[in-house]
């Protein structure tokens, strides 16, 4: 008969400090599905009886605050919120999965959050734009990226220009219809209206 090796965990050390959580990022451009694949990540630790919270930034209110929606409307429950710290504030001993939308809208302050909840064992799954407009890595997206120790998964959309599966930019138009300049605001929250998914031939910067 084998005997079964030893652990190599002191059997007077807690669990709880060795074992963590992981980090997963999905991103992509605008129209690549990250929110539908929250929605469909979400279906699943329902059933699965894991306590999800999730978040979302009240810049997000395109659609309705409160609530993550894909631009296919599918919707789920999210507390809107500004301040990184207070997703520390709405999770208990019981919350097992950390789910953030738009994290690219977040201060760097969100680092923090996320390793204390990788430290205290939650499952963090948060999706963002990895590039902004301009074509340019987004506020913490990088980051992010690279402290990811779960997966890593970047969609792609149909470019709206030649129609191919391999959109990886988000194009913002002017109200004119045009390409938006380099110069504009980082940050000007819309949807069908305001910007396309397009591959990077087709994205165009003023
Ligand atoms: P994201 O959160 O990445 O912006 P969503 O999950 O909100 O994306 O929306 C994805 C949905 O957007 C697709 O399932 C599709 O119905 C719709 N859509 C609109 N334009 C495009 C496009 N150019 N490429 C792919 N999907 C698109
Ligand atoms: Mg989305």
């Amino acid at each position: 008969m084998i005997k079964s090796r030893p652990s190599r965990q002191s059997k007077n050390q807690p669990a709880r400090l060795i074992s963590y959580g992981r980090l997963d990022v999905i991103t992509g451009p605008m129209f690549s599905g990250k929110s539908e694949e929250l929605v469909k990540r979400l279906q699943r630790y329902k059933i699965a009886g894991l306590k999800t919270v999730v978040f979302n930034h009240v810049l997000d209110n395109r659609y309705v605050t409160n609530r993550i929606v894909s631009h296919s409307k599918r919707k789920w429950r999210a507390v809107s919120i500004q301040n990184p710290e207070n997703i520390l504030n709405k999770i208990d001993k019981n919350t097992k999965v950390v789910v953030i939308d738009e994290v690219q809208f977040f201060p760097k302050t969100i680092i923090g959050v996320v390793n204390q909840l990788l430290q205290q064992h939650i499952h963090v799954v948060v999706a963002g734009l990895d590039t902004d407009f301009r074509g340019e890595p987004f506020g913490v997206m990088p980051q992010l990226l690279a402290l990811a120790d779960g997966e890593v998964v970047k969609l792609k959309a149909v470019c709206a220009v030649c129609k191919k599966w391999n959109a990886t930019r988000t194009q913002r138009l002017s109200a004119n219809g045009k390409p938006a300049s380099h110069r504009d605001a980082l940050i000007k929250v819309g949807a069908w209206d305001s910007y396309q998914a397009r591959c990077r031939i087709h994205h165009i910067v003023l």
